[in-house]
């Protein structure tokens, strides 16, 4: 399974689910958007297996994505997710930091627990970037995705960078090109002001607006189970850590209680979600807002006081119910969906580096900023 087969369904609501299986993570690298540490916390295996359980041929997504913390640290759990998946009819992907690799650079093989993990799911992603270097050699990621790829298994990188113009990136993308060829797709994206990073990345603040125009949020489209068991409509990390207070509307339910049908039922059918996918929060905050001045410019922080205004929710909920505003809802959806995997590694990542998620890929142009 392609990376850009994941991508290309980005923007259809319901398509995919993520799992958050742990927040625990060996490794400290500086721009953790967890904060994760090897004492983080942990929700009940059973719980995730549960849920995963509740999959089934009539009702399910087409992807299920693992990540933690480190997902590997529960290499049976990530093996019995995706058997789940598979057996209702989804396919699973896995994002490693490698952290195994980290001290045994000479070591020629992956731990048996860990490759049974990896030889489970249908994609196997890996993080590299200048901050995971500093805890795992290039070399050592290098040889662990020499080792899957050469089972036949697609792989792909997940790359953070400070922009376009970091040389870090131009380095590294250009020695994954050399080593692997167009086997080795590879997502850009900046790096966030969150979680460690949130102590040193300087972000200039949004300048307010004078207009707004609709600007649809294609990353609520895919629920999130966080290390809690909690669901939320997007894997915002300061809405998931509770630095910002839980935007009702952001609450999809929670795996103790919940099922897939009743998560999906809820993204697919809440008016606030699906009006933040039609236009954005800035937008509707504009449109429907009655607390003009409350909360801080962005586009997140419009998302976060959305539910804060007591008259928003049900102008919304008001405008949702319009047939016409449905017509909206399927017209944006289809255009996301139209302009493709490398429109939304563009819109989401690191512009000039985007065409590389087409690596290897029959479909697409396979250079990058295409
Ligand atoms: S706009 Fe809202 S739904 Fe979209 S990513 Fe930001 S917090 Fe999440």
């Amino acid at each position: 399974m392609h990376l850009m087969e994941i991508l290309q369904r980005r923007p259809i609501p319901a398509a995919a689910v993520f799992f958050g299986i742990t927040r625990r993570c060996p490794l400290t690298c500086r721009h953790c958007s967890t904060s994760s540490l090897m004492d983080s916390e942990e929700y009940p295996e059973e719980l995730f297996r549960k849920f995963a359980a509740t999959l089934t041929p009539d009702n399910r997504p087409d992807f299920v994505l693992m990540s933690g913390g480190e997902a590997l640290l529960r290499p049976r759990l990530v093996e019995d997710i995706a058997e789940l998946a598979r057996a209702a009819g989804a396919r699973s992907q896995v994002l490693s930091g490698l952290f195994f690799a980290a001290r045994h650079e000479r070591a020629h093989r992956i731990p048996p627990p860990l490759r049974r993990a990896i030889d489970a799911v249908d994609h196997f992603s890996a993080s590299l970037d200048v901050f995971h270097e500093e805890e795992v050699p290039r070399a050592a990621v290098f040889r662990v995705l020499h080792e899957v790829l050469d089972t036949g298994k697609d792989v792909s990188l997940q790359i953070t960078g400070l922009g376009d113009d970091d040389p870090y990136l131009a380095d590294l993308t250009a020695d994954v090109l050399g080593e692997f060829g167009d086997r080795v797709p590879m997502l850009v994206v900046p790096v966030s002001p969150l979680g460690r990073a949130h102590s040193w990345l300087v972000r200039e603040a949004p300048l307010p607006k004078s207009a707004v125009a609709p600007a649809p949020c294609a990353v609520a489209a895919w629920p999130v189970i966080g290390f809690n068991g909690q669901v939320t409509a997007c894997g915002n990390q300061d809405v998931m850590d509770g630095k910002v207070p839980l935007p009702a509307h952001l609450y999809m339910g929670h795996i103790a209680r919940d099922d897939w049908s009743t998560i999906r039922g809820r993204v697919l059918e809440s008016p606030m979600v699906r009006a933040i996918r039609a236009t954005g929060p800035e937008y509707l905050r504009e449109r429907y807002g009655t607390a003009n001045g409350c909360g801080s410019p962005g586009y997140c922080e419009s998302c976060y006081v959305l539910s804060k205004d007591p008259a928003l929710p049900r102008a919304v909920a008001e405008a949702g119910a319009l047939p016409t505003t449905r017509l909206i809802e399927r017209q944006t959806e289809n255009l996301l969906a139209d302009a493709g995997a490398v429109s939304f590694a563009r819109e989401y990542g690191l512009a000039s580096y985007a065409g590389l998620v087409a690596l290897g890929h029959a479909q697409q142009p396979a250079r990058s900023g295409t």
